[in-house]
């Protein structure tokens, strides 16, 4: 931005996004929506210079909180030096990465692409392709009701909510659904037809329902006296959102196949793929790739953030603030008759609402008393505050949060 542009944008505010993009953008998303301009921390604020404690995260994205000092001279600094090379050549950044993703999950190699979806695409493909590379008969792939796994072709099919599925029919054949945390029910479900399962250790979008241990178990057991694939889904639950880097590390659990993305890059897209040693050995060179993926500044971006977020005193703290923010939650659902729940894993926590009171409009009175909220399923809210959170922003995003649903209750007393 120019000088000039800049005093002109001091005297005058500038105008408002809202009426522009309900005119040009596809009509995917509630448009119009609240215009951000700015962000540090777990603080946002818009074009109107109206401040937000901003518990969406980026949907989970921004665990180092908006604009983390340092991000973006080491981006500026990559982008100057190489920038997109395409798969055709190598990069230290990706290698670094790489090397820092398997020390740290204990998985042996990685892909990388752009999105949670084209990551959770490559897992399936991969997991197909290992099938048939290891001579198994199915090719089936199970997923979980209340399960979400993207917008891209095979994703969306192992999805489960119907509206954003059945627009797009027919999608990926042999994609069947299972009752999520119902260990009864496995054995019947995953038999010799199917080549992989997946799952995510925390449903995040289908409202933030933690998996039983015993279940992610009971999936480890089956697939493995099977031979199929266990995939698991950390797009949402990775990069230290639930208190350790993967939220399978307390379980106990891993996978052939996990698949991270959001944190991973600090807004930058990017995805990884990370592969056991005897399910990288089924792919070929050229059976599957992406122009960007892995690129360097996405890589550089995503390494500088890995070496933050994976270390014991930053993971302890995530743990620490969960706890206060967990309890702070509970007392909330004690207080209001409009909160029927509390729960969640780490910093990837939710509220559900009692019958009769609507998400949206807790999102929306949130918003009004300065706190953004993303909805989570059907009935729930999601509380997603930035890793770095601190325990002063925590206090104060449960008080709006408590303001919110006194207002909630409010309106429907006033209403009845
Ligand atoms: N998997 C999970 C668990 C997710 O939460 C999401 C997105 O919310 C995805 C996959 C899809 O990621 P993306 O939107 O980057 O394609």
């Amino acid at each position: 931005m120019t000088t000039d542009l800049m005093e002109t944008t001091m005297e005058t505010p500038a105008p408002t996004l809202a009426g522009e993009e309900t005119q040009i953008l596809a009509p995917l998303y509630p448009l119009p929506r609240l215009e951000l301009a700015s962000g540090r921390g777990a603080w946002a604020w818009d074009a109107g210079g109206r401040k937000y404690l901003d518990f969406t995260c980026g949907i989970a994205v921004n665990a180092l909180g908006h604009a983390p000092r340092g991000l973006s001279r080491v981006v500026a600094n990559q982008m100057g030096r190489l920038g997109h090379t395409s798969n055709l050549f190598a990069h230290r950044p990706g290698i670094e990465l790489a090397r820092a993703l398997v020390r740290a999950t204990g998985y042996d190699k990685v892909f990388f692409c752009n999105s949670g979806g084209e990551g959770l695409d490559a897992a399936m493909k991969f997991a197909r392709a290992r099938a048939g590379a290891k001579g198994l008969a199915g090719r089936d792939i199970v997923a979980f009701q209340g399960g979400f796994h993207g917008r891209t072709g095979f994703a969306v099919s192992a999805t489960y909510t119907p509206s954003y599925r059945e627009p797009f029919e027919p999608l990926v054949p042999g994609i069947r659904f299972g009752v999520f945390n119902d260990v009864a029910g496995l054995d019947a479900l995953i038999d010799a037809h199917v080549c992989a399962v997946l799952v995510e250790p925390v449903q995040g979008e289908g409202g933030v329902v933690p998996a039983r241990p015993e279940f992610l178990r009971a999936l480890r057991e089956r697939t493995e006296a099977l031979g199929s694939a266990l995939i698991i889904d950390e797009v949402q639950t990775g990069m230290g959102r639930t208190g350790t880097l993967l939220a399978a590390q307390q379980y106990a659990v891993r996978g052939e196949m996990t698949v991270m993305s959001k944190a991973l890059g600090s807004g930058f897209p990017i995805a990884a793929v990370l592969l056991t040693d005897d399910t990288a050995a089924t792919l070929k060179p050229g059976m599957h790739g992406c122009t960007f993926g892995g690129g360097a500044p996405a890589c550089a971006a995503a390494l500088w953030t890995i070496e933050r977020i994976d270390r014991p005193a930053f993971l302890a703290r995530v743990r620490r603030r969960a706890a206060t923010l967990e309890k702070g939650l509970a007392k909330l659902a004690e207080k209001h008759a409009s909160v029927s729940e509390a729960r969640g894993l780490g910093l990837l926590r939710a509220i559900e609402l009692a019958p009769g009171f609507e998400p949206p409009r807790l999102v929306a009175l949130a918003r009004e008393h300065g706190l953004l909220l993303v909805r989570g399923g059907d009935r729930a809210v999601r509380v997603l505050p930035p890793l770095v959170v601190s325990p002063a922003e925590i206090a104060q995003g449960l008080e709006r949060l408590d303001a919110a649903l006194t207002a909630l209750e409010a309106e429907k007393g006033s209403a009845s």
